[in-house]
């Protein structure tokens, strides 16, 4: 195993990055197993990493010596993230002819100093609106160039579309990006103006419910304006989107990330701000929304203030009816076992009912009939399951007939 193959499987970004910087193979497959960097990469479940061994000019198909591939590796152990990442991957080689002078032109159609954040982004996983708008702010050279890039992401899309092997995965993805960034640069008019602004509207959510509606309009603008109609995928988006009220589930967000990266599964536990998975922290006072840190809690403050109060009381009022819920099981499964017990009594001094009832004290009596009444209530609430409504049924009318 080598150091890189081992920093990768841990899942150190910092560590393969300065073995990458010092010279590592990529992609040795020193490995009694026959894997590689990437593989290990891919196990780690680390998406950076990952991203970071494929930057580096990791080998896709690599097989091990089981015949694997990294990603088939990685959906092997259920690391989704990791196998979206080199599934969706855009190697840079790709790039190169947009980077170098080509026949007549004057410049290169990207400045080779937007190549890194350009990769970046197009091989970025979470393509949420605001995650991007957020790279886009720490990368703001590729929106002062947002003529170009988008251009160059324009080609892309219809290199996509008109090749023999039509990938309009990867060209509703570049069409996606080429609109943010078009977007975007509505922002940048003064060389001193940032982002900030851009990155806010996307995440406001509109009085009513809160719901980022800039969002939901801007994804929708962006499939309408895709130019080839004929695209499986768009038909697809589009007839799940069109009869979707804004606001209402699935959002064009989800559909867009299922339709490129597969099915999605919900998760409560993304962040709110920017749909990063696993986000850890939650809002103190309603415990019911989850940020990825302060940034992503502070950004989306202004929208969540209006509904945390609320959203707290009805978090309390759930807890309360679970914890209700549980203690009245609780106490239904002690009355049928007291229930059972007594009919047992019962029915051993059927045939007199004087003896019956004299040999019970007054607050047995009692206990038997406000169980009876409960008996009733409870069979009639829909909560109940088929077998226990006919269990708790045949002994409401036993008890029925052990009294008469
Ligand atoms: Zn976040
Ligand atoms: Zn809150």
């Amino acid at each position: 195993m080598t150091p890189l193959q081992h920093a990768a499987f841990k899942g150190r970004t910092d560590v393969c990055q300065l073995l990458l910087e010092n010279g590592a193979d990529v992609n040795s497959n020193h490995h009694e197993n026959g894997y590689s960097a990437l593989h290990f990469a891919a196990l780690s479940g680390n998406p950076a990493v990952t991203r970071l061994i494929l930057e580096a000019g990791a080998k896709i198909d690599h097989l091990n010596s089981v015949n694997r591939t990294a990603a088939q590796m990685a959906a092997f152990v259920g690391q989704h993230q990791c196998v979206r990442t080199i599934n969706n991957f855009f190697p840079k080689e790709r790039l190169e002819k947009f980077t170098k002078q080509q026949g007549f032109e004057t410049e290169p159609k990207l400045p080779p100093n937007l190549q890194l954040p350009f990769l970046r982004l197009i091989n970025s996983t979470n393509i949420h609106p605001v995650k991007v708008a957020m790279f886009l702010k720490d990368n703001k050279e590729l929106v002062l160039d947002a003529y170009k890039v988008a251009k160059v992401l324009d080609i892309l899309v219809e290199e996509s579309m008109k090749s023999r092997d039509t990938n309009d995965v990867l060209a509703i993805k570049c069409h996606y990006f080429a609109t943010l960034i078009r977007q975007a640069s509505k922002f940048l008019k003064k060389p001193d103006d940032t982002l900030d602004g851009f990155v806010k509207s996307l995440v406001k959510g509109r009085d009513v419910d809160g719901f980022p509606e800039m969002q939901e309009r801007i994804i929708r603008q962006c499939l309408k304006e895709f130019p080839y109609i004929e695209s499986q995928l768009l038909q697809q988006l589009v007839q799940q989107i069109a009869p979707v009220k804004i606001g209402d589930a699935p959002t064009a967000l989800t559909t867009l990330v299922s339709g490129i990266y597969g099915p999605v599964w919900e998760d409560d536990s993304s962040c709110w701000t920017c749909g990063e998975l696993k986000a850890e922290k939650k809002c103190s006072a309603c415990k019911c929304v989850s940020y990825c840190d302060q940034v992503c809690q502070k950004l989306h403050w202004p929208t969540h203030k209006k509904f945390c109060k609320s959203m707290a009381e009805a978090y309390q009022t759930r807890e309360q009816e679970r914890l209700k819920e549980e203690a009245e099981k609780e106490q239904s499964k002690k009355e049928m076992e007291k229930l059972e017990a007594q009919i047992k009594q019962t029915s051993v001094s059927e045939d007199s009912e004087g003896n019956m009832r004299s040999g019970e004290t007054a607050v047995q009596q009692e206990e038997v009939a406000s169980s009876q009444t409960e008996l009733r209530m409870v069979a009639e609430t829909d909560t109940l399951t088929g077998s226990a409504e006919n269990d708790r049924k045949v002994l409401a009318e036993n008890i029925e007939k052990s009294k008469s």
